[in-house]
């Protein structure tokens, strides 16, 4: 333990700028006491209520100028916890406006396990610790303060900007979730051209060196299927092959052998063409292998070994529950797995429950979806949006690649994405590449990267909405 935080310490010693850790700025110290009254209001599933967070921050916007009839916390009928922050800052209407989008609530956390109170705001050895610390009350936070920096400064963009903070982003499925919620009853009120979301982690290597400043640019689609086999049973003293464990542990050990199609996107093309510089040896060779046409086949195989790698590249479907059978001494009536897919965007649903019906091969295994899937096309990478990320990455963090990512797991995006607003994962926040204790124990982000991920957002979304 002590070693660990001596090279904590160390570390951050050598790598923070010493203008962050020892004098942070009005604007800076503005951002961390919105940011620690955030974290510090419990917003868990449990015992929390992102009412609170919306309304605490619904006071900072009011109190910086924002008319009350633009920030709005909107609570869904039968969830009085559940509450959604809608804060509008208006610009001359030129053009549609901008989402700045997060979520309120965070994941459990036990006091118990944590080295620190998950609910206090601690800074220590150059990190704030906190549940939320990172996902996602650090854009949230960061855009509340923006908002009520570009307030005090008289800024007045050509669009409006339209901060929406959702609850139950973490809770899959949730009858409370906040973005659908909003999109179903309240479209109008946040309607956006395009959105600004979490998903974009920028990552800090081992060293703590900048390796890749990142913008998400689409979610897989999430859909789990049920796989049953029924069968008449009898008693286990006199056993048949015909045995319903059987056929579908067969079926799951040709599902676990199987891969599906190597594929490739806008985004997951740019992907490994800015990896294939950031890697070196054999990783570089092989992702630039995959780049041409044909892919190379040995290439691919190689880089499937990392998961990261393997499922920006295919759709994956991978067991992750069974059940079966009901007595010690009885032939199996039924089994039953769970198999969960993470689809490619833009890739056919249907076509996925073909491939798993075709590679169980045994028409005694049923498949079926178990709810219906929010399908996600990626997001175009269009010049309009990739351009002014890339100028200011390069003006903040030179030399640093921008890479464009395709988010393997999910987030609010998926259904602003389904809503027909394209939404981007991009915030400026290097993470470390352990993931820094997200949905974790010990959640954290350096304080440097907080306050770089302030003024990333600041300019950017000046870039963006234009005006002055
Ligand atoms: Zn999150």
């Amino acid at each position: 333990m002590k070693t660990t935080c001596f090279a904590l310490s160390l570390a951050a010693a050598l790598l923070a700028p010493a203008t962050y850790s020892q004098s942070p700025t009005s604007e800076q110290r503005e951002l961390r006491e919105i940011y620690k009254e955030l974290v510090e209001i419990n917003t868990t599933d449990s015992v929390g209520s992102c009412t609170d967070a919306a309304n605490a921050l619904a006071a900072h916007l009011k109190a910086a100028g924002l008319p009350a009839q633009d920030v709005q916390v909107i609570v869904p009928p039968g969830g009085p916890k559940k509450g959604n922050l809608v804060a509008r800052y208006r610009g001359a209407g030129a053009k549609k406006p901008i989402m700045l989008l997060g979520h309120l609530d965070v994941v459990e956390a036990k006091r118990e396990d944590w080295q620190r109170d998950p609910f206090k705001l601690v800074e220590e050895n150059g990190y704030f610790y906190a549940r939320g610390a990172s996902d996602d009350k650090s854009m949230v936070a960061v855009f509340t303060a923006n908002l009520v920096r570009y307030r005090r400064e008289g800024y007045r963009p050509e669009r409006d900007l339209i901060l929406v903070a959702t609850c139950d982003e973490e809770i899959i499925p949730s009858k409370f979730s906040g973005i659908v919620y909003l999109l179903e009853k309240h479209r109008g009120l946040i309607d956006a051209e395009f959105a600004l979301n979490e998903g974009g982690a920028a990552l800090l290597d081992k060293s703590g060196k900048y390796q890749r400043m990142t913008i998400q640019a689409g979610e897989k689609v999430f859909q789990t299927y049920q796989l049953e086999v029924t069968n008449p049973g009898g008693h286990s003293s006199l056993p048949v092959k015909d045995n319903a464990i059987y056929h579908l542990a067969g079926g799951l050990a040709r599902l676990g052998a199987f891969d599906f199609p190597f594929k490739l996107s806008a985004t997951t093309r740019a992907y490994f063409e800015a990896m294939s510089r950031i890697e070196t040896a054999q990783t570089a060779a092989d992702m630039k292998a995959i780049l041409r046409d044909p892919p190379d086949a040995e290439a691919i195989a190689r880089l499937a070994a990392s998961p990261i790698n393997n499922s920006t590249f295919r759709t994956t479907c991978v067991a992750t529950m069974l059940d079966a059978g009901h007595a010690t001494n009885a032939l199996p009536q039924r089994a039953r797995a769970i198999v969960n897919c993470r689809i490619l965007p833009g890739e056919p649903v249907d076509e996925v429950q073909r491939t798993l019906l075709r590679v169980l091969a045994d028409d005694k295994i049923s498949v079926t979806p178990t709810h219906e899937p929010t399908l996600s096309p990626p997001p175009p990478l269009t010049p309009e949006i990739v351009g002014p990320v890339e100028k200011l990455s390069a003006q903040m963090w030179p030399g640093v690649p921008v890479v464009p990512t395709l988010l393997a797991g999910a987030t609010d995006g998926r259904f602003t994405i389904n809503a027909g607003i394209p939404t981007y994962g991009v915030s400026g926040m290097f993470r470390d590449p352990d993931g820094s204790g997200v949905h974790g124990l010990n959640e954290r982000i350096r304080v440097r990267t907080m306050y770089e991920g302030q003024e990333f957002l600041y300019r950017l979304v000046k870039l963006y909405a234009g005006g002055k």
